[in-house]
């Protein structure tokens, strides 16, 4: 056996070479800071530091050198192996707080979504405006009334002095309850409720009777087969017209501004007697733009007046149909439209948007009570 060549320089042995190992360390720095993450990064470790990287083999020529060369060896190479081990600790560090930054975006859970998936409603305009009518009138000392929707042919047409021979009764305006023979019908108006109060109570009777009213129309613009009305009936010794003028003048400046008045034509309904059309004096214009095409008024087409509806002194017939007598008592009555009057308080333009449930219609109006 021949003992270790002693006169061996490491120097010359190749991988061992300070310049030789500079550049596998250069190599592989290089490599491990381009590493774009961290399973590129893993690759390189293994080529750079593993079992047949440059570094392992150069390692293993150590054992073939003469013991007193292989110290110096040994701490050349381990020297290299620290300064990549620490450059792939460092990258590894770059490349993992990168992944947390990323996953922390990507993964964001997005606590600002709304979590009340609950909108709140609002209460349909018609229930509203019905209360604040009903809210002018008990202001007086007026009461409410209320009667069935499906009511008595004897109530909604003959007390009402409303014949069988009346137009009003044919098929075309009404709904029978079952057949045209069964005496029930939808109501046509809330008069009806007049006429219960009338029958079920003395004068003075002050009462106002909003609810809905059913009619065979076709749903369009300005019709619809439910509607809702408001009536107004005051039974009491001495009412006169001018009475009905004066309520329905406070009624107007209540809904629709102070000052706003309304005038009556004549006209003709089976329970009143006189009876008139009522018009609203226009609430936007106030009659300024009659006459003056400089301010044109599209609320009340420049005429200054808007139809509200109907009013009258109470027929004596209806009263004594009944049971109340005409000679020492006499009433007013008026009625209008619920939604025509919502459509000139707000400016809705069409009837579709009050029947059809829109919740973008109703919350519109929010919670006005
Ligand atoms: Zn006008």
């Amino acid at each position: 056996m021949s003992a270790p060549n002693s006169q061996y320089d490491p120097v010359e042995v190749t991988p061992l070479h300070p310049d030789e190992l500079a550049r596998m360390r250069d190599d592989a720095v290089a490599a491990i800071r381009a590493a774009a993450d961290l399973t590129r990064l893993k690759q390189i470790k293994v080529e750079h530091t593993g079992d047949r990287s440059p570094l392992a083999l150069a390692n293993r020529e150590i054992g073939a050198l003469p013991p007193q060369a292989r110290k110096d060896a040994g701490q050349r190479i381990g020297a290299v192996r620290k300064e990549v081990t620490h450059a792939i600790q460092a990258r590894q560090e770059e490349l993992e707080a990168e992944r947390d930054a990323r996953v922390l975006l990507e993964e964001t859970v997005d606590v600002t979504l709304p979590w009340d998936r609950t909108p709140p409603g609002a209460r349909h305009p018609l229930s509203t405006i019905q209360e604040r009518v009903g809210d002018v009138f008990v202001s007086m000392g007026w009461e409410i009334a209320e009667g069935p929707e499906a009511e008595a042919e004897w109530l909604n047409f003959d007390a009402l002095n409303i014949g069988p021979d009346h137009p009003a009764r044919t098929m075309q305006d009404t709904f029978f309850v079952e057949s045209e023979q069964s005496g029930v019908v939808l109501r046509t108006h809330t008069s009806p409720v007049q006429a219960r109060t009338m029958l079920s109570r003395t004068p003075p009777i002050y009462v106002v009777c909003p609810g809905r009213t059913f009619r065979t129309d076709e749903l369009d613009a300005t019709h619809t087969p439910v509607f809702s009305q408001v009536e107004g009936l005051a039974v009491d010794e001495g009412i006169t017209m001018a009475h009905l003028k004066g309520t329905l003048d406070h009624f107007a400046s209540s809904m629709f501004g102070e000052g706003i008045t309304t005038r009556l034509r004549p006209s003709y309904f089976p329970f009143t007697e006189p009876s008139a059309e009522m018009d609203l004096q226009c609430f936007v214009c106030r009659g300024a733009s009659v006459g003056n095409p400089d301010r044109p008024c599209r609320t009340c087409s420049s005429e200054g007046w808007i139809e509200w509806g109907g009013c009258g002194m109470v027929n004596p017939r209806v009263l004594i149909a009944c049971g109340i007598d005409p000679d020492r008592y006499t009433g007013f009555a008026f009625g209008m439209g619920l939604e025509r009057t919502l459509m000139f308080r707000h400016g809705i333009a069409d009837m579709h948007d009050m029947v059809e449930g829109d919740i973008r219609f109703t919350t519109a109006f929010g919670m006005e009570i």
